[in-house]
């Protein structure tokens, strides 16, 4: 019974605005004892629990007029609320069909349908709503940002590229951002058939619209290292560093095969500690120590990581100091107690997530440029602190 009273407050206010302003209308009396009819049967229905009967008659009494637009939202919003997808469906599309609403008004009841459609997986009409109020100043914004979402569960990037005149003057970042990785999936498709030149010309466009976009950059650089261009492939990491100093961790191994293959080790060894200084990132100092080896001697790199693990302890870190130790013992008995320790710490890093998501916290030892949970680009990035980076 509390749920009738819910879904009758909207209602009452509809019915008590109509009678409020016909009582005064003497002539439309027999009009006013119609409607009164369809809402006293309205009401029956909604108490012998008949609640689609009910609607029929409840809308048919609600004429709509400027005052009560707002009773028939309220009535589609508690439907919505109650999950009643349907009955929210009716209301909006009874508004929507009337002739004399106000702009402002249709467009919201517009706006409304379409995200009930939204809702209901009925994604094309959700699709043929949102189109309508693109030239709207109040719901443009929205319904773009409705549309991009729409296209990106369907993967119609193309579709959503269409789009990019009306993205480009809303200046939005969010949406920029989103068109950019339009741009990033139709590349990866053209990566994989190895079509150079509209690769490029994809990813340029991203970066167009989007000059942060680092899965641009870091799609560039695999076509130009497929090519052997790998000057190019280089300028496009050190890109990426500028970008995005959390993401670039994820970048250093193609970097470094990128810079060996140009016989430049030692300038990519200067720019890694550069990276280790400014980010004191894991994955840099472990590369780096192999450089300190190399140049001069184990005893050397180690002295070097016991300091970055007193500066800023990490399990990963502390793992390859282990490696390091059984490097240097002789004795086996030694060398097998810290291989038990370092399976031990390996086990451990394995259970624990790479990536995290920068916008919602979802976890996950997969990276995606889309988060699968909140579905935002690009917010995958390798876990800081202890446990990561
Ligand atoms: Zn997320």
């Amino acid at each position: 019974m509390l749920e009738l009273l819910f879904l009758l407050l909207p209602v009452a206010m509809g019915y008590g605005w109509f009678m409020g302003r016909n009582s005064v209308k003497q002539n439309d009396h027999s009009a006013k004892q119609a409607l009164s009819k369809k809402y006293s049967t309205g009401l029956n229905y909604l108490f012998s629990n008949q609640q689609d009967k009910a609607i029929d008659y409840l809308l048919e009494a609600l004429k709509v007029e400027d005052d009560s637009v707002e009773a028939h939202f309220a009535m589609a919003n508690l439907f919505r609320r109650r999950g009643e997808l349907d009955r929210a469906l009716k209301v909006h599309e009874h508004l929507v069909q009337q002739k004399n609403l106000p702009t402002k008004d249709k467009q919201q009841a517009v706006f409304e349908l379409a995200k009930d459609f939204l809702s209901a997986g009925l994604f094309d009409r959700a699709e043929a709503m949102f189109q309508k109020l693109l030239k709207s100043k109040a719901y443009g914004l929205k319904s773009l940002t409705a549309l991009m979402q729409i296209y990106q569960s369907t993967k119609d990037w193309q579709q959503g590229i269409t789009l990019k005149k009306a993205i480009v003057k809303t200046r939005d970042k969010k949406l920029l951002h989103s068109l950019a990785n339009f741009y990033c999936e139709l590349a990866t498709l053209a990566l994989e058939d190895d079509q150079f030149i509209d690769v490029l010309e994809l990813l340029e466009n991203a970066l167009l619209q989007d000059p942060n976009s680092c899965r641009a950059n870091w799609l560039m650089a695999q076509i130009y290292e497929n090519h052997q261009q790998y000057t190019e492939a280089c300028q496009c990491y050190q890109d990426i560093y500028q970008q995005d100093k959390d993401f670039f961790p994820d970048v250093i191994d193609k970097m470094h095969h990128c810079y060996t293959q140009l016989d430049a080790d030692e300038e990519f060894y200067k720019f890694i500690r550069r990276v280790y200084d400014e980010t004191a990132s894991t994955s840099a100092l472990i590369c780096y120590l192999k450089h300190i080896e190399s140049t001069y001697n184990l005893a050397k790199a180690k002295e070097f990581m016991l300091l970055s693990l007193k500066r800023r302890p990490t399990i990963r870190g502390f793992k390859h100091f282990v490696k390091m130790q059984m490097t240097e013992s002789e004795q086996e008995s030694t060398t097998e107690n810290l291989d038990v320790i370092k399976q031990l710490i390996s086990e451990y890093i394995n259970v624990k997530p790479r990536y995290s998501c920068r916008t919602c916290g979802f976890n996950s030892g997969t990276h995606y440029w889309s988060c699968p949970s909140c579905h935002d680009w690009e917010q995958l990035k390798p876990v800081r602190g202890l446990e990561g980076e």
